[in-house]
């Protein structure tokens, strides 16, 4: 029996991928072997790698100027790598400060040059995010970051910020990536760890324009340096392969939904329903301002807390699993990553409704 999986990450995966990944798992392709048990150089599975970044190629319409790699480490690989690549110890870079994981990125950062905090939610206690017009970017910085959605928190940028004076913009997608069509043009560098809208945890994929990769630092390590990685088409050592093939099926999956357009809308819905339902209960309340909530993760609590483990355990009775919310946190918290259907959340709400006539 399938539950409805509302995990932040790991996080649930599309069905038919798991089934297509179950009925290929013992002989894949008339190999008599699984995928992982495959070389990583041979013909098989570099199909597999280079359907991948076509088909991510097709989804995100990345210009041909942009390198696509798929490493391991997962995004807190990406933390450290992305200063110990675009920037030399004595360089300053841009943070801006929307919570858990931007300040996790930015005190990474800091082991490599300097930060200079761009702008800091803390006034807010994280619901919001920076007006455009209160952006302090400075000028001749190495790159200028931001955490497009903050996983924790639920807060999600609804424009693309603009550094200005060529500075690249870097963007941590972990949580959003392939929501929604992206403008990759604007941005230097994209990256995401794949558990939430990819596939399985451990890889993660970034997106970078050629012309940065100017060489790292000295001292990065190899697997680190992405230069490095794009001249041995990310296989400078043993990929992750099985996450690397999984994310392949997922991508072929979005297509068949139609792409990235068609699963906006779906996001869109989905996210309106559940605000919707908090909005309209006196019994419900999410704290994040209006125009930045995130349509992959919501955080929502109680208005009585003691309820919650009650909440919790009558949910999973009800094949509503992961509701908690992170535990720095507390409180509940709803995941509406694509794989997530329309559903699963008119059933949360039917027993958020329920819940709250019961107990309200
Ligand atoms: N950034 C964001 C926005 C995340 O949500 C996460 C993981 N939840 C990370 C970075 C870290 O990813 P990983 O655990 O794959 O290193």
């Amino acid at each position: 029996m399938r539950v409805f999986n509302f995990a932040a990450g790991p996080a649930t995966m599309p069905l038919e991928v798991l089934e297509q990944a179950r009925a290929e798992l013992t002989d894949w392709r008339g190999s008599g072997m699984s995928v992982m048990e495959v070389s990583h150089r041979g013909k098989a599975f570099l199909a597999v790698a280079q359907g991948a970044e076509a088909d991510l190629r097709e989804l995100l319409a990345i210009p041909d100027d942009y390198r696509v790699l798929f490493l391991p480490g997962g995004a807190t690989a990406q933390f450290a790598a992305i200063p110990m690549n675009l920037a030399g110890p004595g360089d300053v870079a841009d943070y801006v400060n929307t919570g858990a994981w931007s300040k996790k990125a930015l005190a990474e950062a800091r082991r490599f040059l300097k930060v200079h905090v761009a702008a800091d939610e803390a006034a807010s206690k994280y619901t919001t995010v920076p007006g455009v017009a209160t952006l302090r970017a400075s000028p001749g910085a190495a790159y200028f970051h931001y955490t497009a959605n903050e996983t924790i928190g639920g807060v999600e940028f609804p424009y693309v910020p603009d550094p200005g004076g060529g500075v690249p913009l870097v963007a941590d997608l972990s949580s959003n990536i392939l929501s929604a069509p992206l403008p990759v043009a604007r941005f230097g560098l994209i990256y995401a760890g794949a558990q939430k809208n990819i596939g399985p945890a451990g890889l993660a994929v970034v997106i970078v324009r050629a012309g940065l990769l100017r060489g790292a630092r000295p001292g990065t390590p190899a697997v680190l340096d992405y230069a490095a990685q794009a001249q041995e088409g990310s296989m400078l050592n043993t990929p992750p392969t099985f996450a690397w093939y999984v994310a392949a099926l997922v991508f072929q999956w979005l297509k068949a939904q139609g792409g990235l357009t068609v699963i906006a809308a779906r996001n869109q819905a989905k996210a309106r329903l559940l605000y919707d339902t908090i909005d309209a209960s006196g019994f419900y309340a999410n704290p994040v301002a209006k125009d930045c909530r995130s349509l992959m993760n919501v955080p929502f609590t109680l208005k009585e807390p003691e309820l919650e483990p009650t909440f919790l355990t009558q949910a999973r009775a009800a094949g509503l699993t992961n509701l908690e919310g992170h535990r720095s946190v507390g409180g509940m918290r709803a995941s509406l990553y694509n794989a997530m259907p329309l559903a699963g959340v008119a059933a949360l709400v039917a027993f958020m409704r329920e819940f709250e006539r019961r107990h309200g």
